[in-house]
């Protein structure tokens, strides 16, 4: 029984399994609904075969429906054959029509589908209808994103990049409206040009003007993905595809591209996708059309060469099927054939759409929605990709709701970043000056010392601590020509100096004491500071001047000396002049005789010059004169003399102690309140911007006198600056920057700060706007600081070599009182006293001859014994009475006054003798 039963089944089985296979039932599919769905293109495109596949395995994966594609071919670009084939489309009923893909035809499909109310979908940009222009109802839907929704992108893309001037390079007029529609968002302060690429063509004129524009380093190119090597090969050619150079791809193709031989330029390339490659979606939809694919079509080898529009048609086949899927019940697809030019339309086309447009989906290309009044694609991902010599890497996503999410760490940034830079030398411009950078000394005679060797200074250490220590990086230093730090000239409208440098591109760092200034910071980048500082004033310290001999002549000048003299001697004249008229001053001179012969008059000229020079000297004398013209002229000679010693006594006091007559300053205030000591500064640096713009009155009044100063107070450099106060005698102050102050007062003792800081700044290491070294420059500065190399780097730039000397030495201002007075002052009043002695001896010798000469003659003895006679009396110093001599008589007196004089000498020789012993 039960064999009969298995015979039974195995041939129920035979017969059920040969049916099937020959058709005699009805499969699975067969079971399905079909609806016909239409589809325009090129032939022979991955686009078709994507829309095919994606319609495919929604079939298969469907329980109600298979989707069937009704392709027509038409080639790029032709409207008119597009809207035939529309017509075609719409007369074989379909639910949907996609494609093609060129915006022109797409339109006139569109109308066709707008008039028949069967639902366009397309994946092409379109721009967003002009404002005021009411939007007609949606014919379908754009898979493409939305060109208003990524115009924002685009420019926050810029903003986020802090962009501040960018060219923006299209080849076609479709690309100038995506330009335009950036340029919408675009900050009225940023600077950008529009210029036109001509493709096949040389555009490299057009590169080399834009690089003749040193801040166009942002560029934007708006071309089809198949012409994007061809223009930076000619950038490249120019050298406009260099460092700092940053360039925008904007088609959402060039990923897909192999752009191998422009990763080893330095400049950035960037470009956009909306879709994921490492999608595992991606992966799978591919594998889908490499079964399908035939071998007319280039199927993508990998998701990396995946085009956004093959991505964009197999999410627009998805997005209809969806909704035909997800449709409810009640609501009937049917395709109907409709005829193109009669009033047919498909009933339900309209519903339709509005559920297309209110299905979300999830594609290729992310998460799809639409703005249904408009038919636009708002919301998508945007994948920010960056060049590199592994080919595109992603960095950031933007999306409008969430904005840019960053997708490498610091540290694959960091990694990325060194590698190309391992490669690179460094060109670090900088200037002369002490102590940031000097030329260095060779250790051994005849050695010539090299490149970077060439130097040594603060500015060398720190740079090289920091990029080959800290970054590990190479670097070449360069002196930039003229030596100047970098002004702005208003007329040329360029910099100069290290400033002009950076801008023209010439180095990527400059260092040296380059102050942080805001007009600098205009026109180049800054690290944060590596040094703070100030203005301050700088001056030559109070020194004792060269000691005197004659010093206290000095009260007087020598035209008073000449003037005092004359009126002494004049004075002294007409004194006796006077006296002779005066009668009071003929006397008796024997007063007891009451009726003399004769009168007297002692004003000769001798004792009229004896009470002059008595008065001034401050000694009197103890003749006076008695008459009324000579007590006056007395007088008055009296007062003079008061006048003139006391101002001399005074003024004597003030020049003996040096310094009392001296200029001081003690600050600014007072520097800029006195005309005597001028002062100025370097020319063209940051001191010179900062008395030239300040708003501070004490400050301008000093610009004014710098500036109307005659010959100039401006310098070319601090050497010459400190020069200058060195070598003025006080009377030139150099307003300097504190941290060289410091520096050069360490080394020369003679000079002082005055006051304290006018300012607080900073030096700060400068480089282009955009640097792509910034950050890491910055941390690494950072680093040193914290570490305290920085202080080390000061200490040992800053000491000096020589050991600080200026503590002993020195004058300064405090120094005034001068101290004690020593010989090399008072010396002077000595060697008179000496001369005077010596000329009163020279006259007691001419009076001690001119008596022996008249005691000869009187005693008629020869002038050599009245010579020895005079002056053996004249030493016997215990004689103190002379007796006086009586003229002889020729014959006699001689004989006799011989005698009485050489008893007298034998006379005082026995006195002598005797005093002698009875001692
Ligand atoms: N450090 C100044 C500058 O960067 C130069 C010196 C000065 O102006 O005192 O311009």
């Amino acid at each position: 029984m039960l064999k009969e039963w298995g015979k039974y089944v195995v041939a129920v089985t035979i017969v059920f399994t040969f049916g099937i296979s020959q058709g005699a039932f009805p499969s699975r599919e067969l079971l399905k609904k079909s609806i016909n769905v239409g589809a325009i293109f090129p032939s022979n495109t991955v686009t078709e075969v994507a829309f095919a596949s994606a319609l495919q395995r929604a079939s298969m994966e469907s329980e109600k429906y298979r989707f069937v594609l009704k392709p027509v071919y038409v080639p790029y670009g032709d409207s008119y054959a597009a809207s035939k084939a529309a017509c075609e489309l719409l007369g074989s009923g379909v639910i949907a029509i996609f494609g093609p893909t060129d915006r022109i035809s797409a339109a006139a499909v569109e109308a066709r589908c707008r008039a028949a109310k069967v639902p366009h979908i397309q994946a092409t940009w379109r721009p967003s209808p002009e404002r005021g222009i009411e939007k007609p109802i949606p014919a379908g839907a754009n898979v493409y994103p939305d060109s208003t929704a990524f115009a924002f992108f685009m420019s926050r893309f810029v903003k986020d990049s802090d962009w501040i001037a960018y060219a923006l390079l299209y080849d076609e007029d479709e690309g100038l409206l995506r330009l335009q529609e950036i340029l919408k968002h675009a900050d009225p302060e940023h600077k950008w040009t529009l210029r036109r690429l001509t493709p096949g063509e040389d555009n490299r004129p057009l590169f080399k003007d834009l690089k003749n524009d040193t801040r166009m380093t942002k560029v934007i190119i708006d071309c089809a993905a198949s012409r994007v090597l061809e223009y930076l090969r000619q950038a490249k050619e120019v050298n406009y595809f260099e460092d700092y150079m940053s360039y925008v791809l904007s088609s959402m193709d060039v990923p897909s591209l192999d752009l191998k031989e422009l990763t080893h330029g330095l400049s950035n390339v960037t470009c956009f996708r909306i879709f994921d490659h490492e999608d595992s979606r991606s992966r799978s939809y591919l594998a889908d059309w490499k079964v399908r694919g035939t071998p007319e079509v280039n199927i993508p080898h990998t998701p990396q060469e995946i085009s956004v529009e093959a991505a964009l048609a197999s999410d627009a086949a998805r997005l209809i099927t969806d909704a035909v899927e997800s449709a409810p019940d009640e609501f009937q697809i049917e395709a109907k054939t409709l005829e193109c030019g009669t009033e047919d339309q498909w009933e339900i086309g309209e519903e339709f759409l509005n559920h297309i447009l209110t299905n979300p989906i999830t594609g290729i290309t992310g998460n799809i929605q639409f703005d249904n009044t408009t038919g636009e694609r708002t919301n998508f991902d945007v994948t920010i990709m960056e060049l590199s010599s592994f080919g595109f890497n992603r960095i950031s996503q933007w999306n409008p709701e969430s904005d840019f999410i960053n997708l490498r760490s610091e540290h694959e940034v960091a990694d990325i970043r060194k590698e190309k830079w391992q490669n690179k030398t460094f060109k670090i411009v900088t200037r002369i000056g002490p102590p940031f950078l000097v030329m260095a000394k060779p250790k051994e005679e005849g050695v010539e010392l090299t490149g970077n060797d060439r130097y040594e200074g603060y500015s060398k250490d720190l740079i090289h601590e920091l990029l080959k220590e800290t970054l590990n990086l190479n670097y070449e230093l360069v002196i930039v020509p003229g030596n100047a730090y970098g002004s702005y000239n208003k007329e040329t409208k360029q910099w100069d100096g290290l400033i002009g440098y950076l801008i023209d591109r010439k180095a990527d760092l400059a260092i040296c004491d380059l102050t942080i200034t805001y007009e600098r910071r205009s026109a180049v980048d800054f690290t944060t500071p590596f040094m703070t500082l100030g203005i301050s004033i700088l001056y030559l310290k109070a020194t004792a001047p060269e000691p005197e001999l004659f010093s206290f002549l000095n009260p007087f000048s020598v035209d008073v000396w000449i003037y005092m003299a004359a009126a002494y001697l004049a004075v002294s004249v007409f004194l006796h002049v006077l006296a002779r008229l005066a009668p009071n001053d003929w006397e008796n001179p024997h007063p007891c005789d009451k009726s003399p012969e004769e009168l007297e008059n002692i004003w000769h000229v001798k004792n009229s010059c004896w009470l002059t020079m008595g008065s001034i000297m401050t000694q009197g004398s103890d003749i006076l004169p008695k008459g009324y013209s000579t007590r006056w002229i007395c007088g008055m000679w009296w007062f003079f003399a008061l006048i003139m010693c006391s101002s001399y006594t005074a003024n004597l006091a003030a020049f003996l102690t040096k310094t009392a007559m001296e200029v001081t300053i003690k600050d600014v205030e007072e520097l800029a309140g006195q005309t005597k000591v001028k002062y100025g500064t370097l020319a063209k640096g940051s001191t010179y911007s900062f008395f030239k713009r300040s708003n501070v009155s004490t400050y301008q009044k000093m610009w004014a006198a710098i500036e109307s100063a005659r010959p100039p107070v401006f310098v070319k450099s601090n050497d010459e600056g400190v020069d200058r106060v060195r070598k003025s005698k006080r009377g030139y102050a150099f307003m300097m920057e504190s941290t060289t102050i410091e520096y050069y007062m360490a080394r020369y003792c003679d000079l002082m700060q005055i006051g304290g800081l006018l300012d607080s700044k900073g030096y700060g290491i400068a480089m282009p706007f955009d640097s792509p070294y910034r950050t890491d420059v910055d941390n690494a500065l950072l680093k040193l600081a914290e570490s305290g190399k920085l202080i080390e780097l000061k200490n040992r730039w800053w000491t000096n070599p020589d050991g600080d000397s200026c503590t002993e030495e020195g004058g300064g201002d405090d120094d005034s009182s001068g101290g004690e007075l020593g010989v090399e002052n008072v010396g002077g009043v000595f060697v008179v006293l000496g001369i005077g002695c010596g000329v009163a001896a020279g006259m007691g010798i001419f009076e001690f001859l001119w008596n022996v000469r008249e005691v000869a003659i009187e005693q008629k003895m020869t002038p050599t014994e009245a010579f020895w006679a005079e002056l053996t009396f004249a030493l016997s110093f215990w004689e103190t009475k002379k007796p006086v001599q009586h003229s002889r008589s020729p014959s006699v007196a001689s004989g006799s006054n011989n005698a009485s004089r050489a008893s007298s000498v034998l006379r005082s020789a026995a006195d002598l003798f005797q005093n002698v012993f009875k001692k």
